[in-house]
């Protein structure tokens, strides 16, 4: 077994933690105060090469894979779960039209995706909720040589920063009665709504889309009719939790290093609270729990790149495990604090809040462990 990273995945680490530092940190301030994604990012994430991290080169992606992604995801998280949780995002529709899309599809749109010229989006989410796929409302209707999309979706990462979102819909009924499709901004019928105002995760957009007997061609229909229940799944279990706990992977991170710098600054008793044992305790619980993420975290990515089929499985432990911890590793630095980490100029309360909102992104801890214990038991 060996722990070491191979040169490429280790390139992208340095790249992402100096992009993180230089051009992410200096933004944090501004995107906690408006709630709002700062666009200029996109093409400079673009630019390091953070948005084609999962795309082959051909479509101007550098192929690195799913460590390299789990690496940077932490790296930018640890500075910005937002920005991570955005880029996570993002990382997903490509995934996904690399797995269903056809091939005047991937032309189309990887290219795009990587060049940076807008931010990735999967919308399955609805107001009847996001645990249950098959209760979603939103209809698309065949109609002349086309769709006729109605309804609407909530909660969408990067609603406002997409140029083609990938948009899930009933075709039918039961688990072949969905498929996706790519619907290009602008078209008519198409309305993005409102951007969510939120507890954590401030900098990330998070929105509603409504359709409106929205008129989508037929050549965007991803994969075949029928198969969008799948495509959302695959994408969700394979992209999308892997991601959300390597953004988890950040904070845990961010957590243990506000930890340790309170804890030896802060002096009590004229000593640094770093000697009372209680403080000891929870900078040894930070530790363990941010070491058994990253070791969950690496592992299933390190599967995935080599298509093993136990691959999901461990992601979905990665995901549950990390942004559980997360919430905990945060609670603790905070606790560390005192009064001083429920004062905003304090990086940890942000970091508990960031952390509480990767439990539901990407799928519930329940939902999780429903799927965990299938895998068990079945
Ligand atoms: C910041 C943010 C970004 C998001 N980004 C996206 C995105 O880009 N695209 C997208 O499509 N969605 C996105 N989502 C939606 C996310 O996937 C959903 O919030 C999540 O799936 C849960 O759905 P829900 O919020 O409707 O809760 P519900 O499904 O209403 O669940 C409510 C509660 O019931 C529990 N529950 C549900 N079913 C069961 C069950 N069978 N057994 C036990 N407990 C159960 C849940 O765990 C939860 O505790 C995002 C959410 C957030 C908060």
């Amino acid at each position: 077994m060996d722990f070491e990273f191979a040169s490429p995945v280790k390139i992208v680490q340095r790249t992402a933690r100096d992009f993180a530092r230089q051009a992410v940190a200096p933004l944090v301030p501004g995107m906690e105060e408006t709630g709002k994604f700062p666009r200029p990012l996109i093409r400079q994430m673009a630019e390091v090469g953070l948005l084609g991290l999962v795309t082959p080169k051909k479509y101007g992606g550098s192929e690195l894979g799913y460590l390299a992604r789990t690496v940077a995801l932490a790296e930018i998280s640890k500075v910005s779960a937002a920005v991570g949780m955005s880029l996570q995002v993002h990382h997903m529709q490509a995934a996904a039209l690399l797995d269903w899309a056809s091939k005047e599809q991937k032309d189309e749109y990887l290219p795009r995706l990587c060049r940076g010229e807008y931010l990735g989006t999967v919308a399955v989410t609805e107001p009847t909720g996001g645990s249950d796929l098959l209760g979603m409302a939103t209809t698309a209707r065949p109609e002349r040589g086309g769709y006729l999309l109605n309804g609407s979706k909530c909660f969408i990462t990067n609603a406002h920063l997409s140029g083609a979102p990938m948009i899930v819909a009933k075709t039918g009924e039961g688990s072949r009665g969905l498929s996706a499709f790519i619907v290009e901004k602008g078209a008519p019928g198409f309305v993005p709504g409102r951007n969510e105002h939120k507890m954590g995760m401030r900098g990330a957009d998070t929105g509603e889309l409504f359709f409106k007997n929205c008129r989508d061609p037929a050549s965007g229909l991803m994969g075949d009719e029928g198969e969008g229940m799948k495509a959302a799944l695959k994408t969700i279990s394979e992209v999308g939790r892997p991601g959300m706990a390597a953004v988890a992977l950040g904070i845990l991170e961010a957590s243990y290093d506000e930890a340790l710098k309170f804890s030896k600054s802060r002096t009590l008793y004229g000593k640094p609270i770093a000697n009372l044992q209680a403080i000891q305790w929870h900078v040894a619980d930070i530790m363990v729990d941010l070491e058994a993420t990253r070791l969950l975290c690496y592992r299933a990515s390190w599967l995935k790149d080599r298509g093993r089929p136990d691959a999901a499985t461990a992601m979905t432990m990665a995901k549950v495990y990390a942004t559980e911890a997360a919430c905990r590793a945060s609670r603790k630095a905070l606790e560390v604090h005192g009064g001083c980490g429920t004062m905003m100029e304090y990086a940890v309360q942000r970091l508990w809040r960031d952390a509480m909102v990767c439990v539901s992104a990407g799928g519930t801890t329940e939902i999780g462990k429903i799927v965990l214990s299938r895998a068990a038991l079945n």
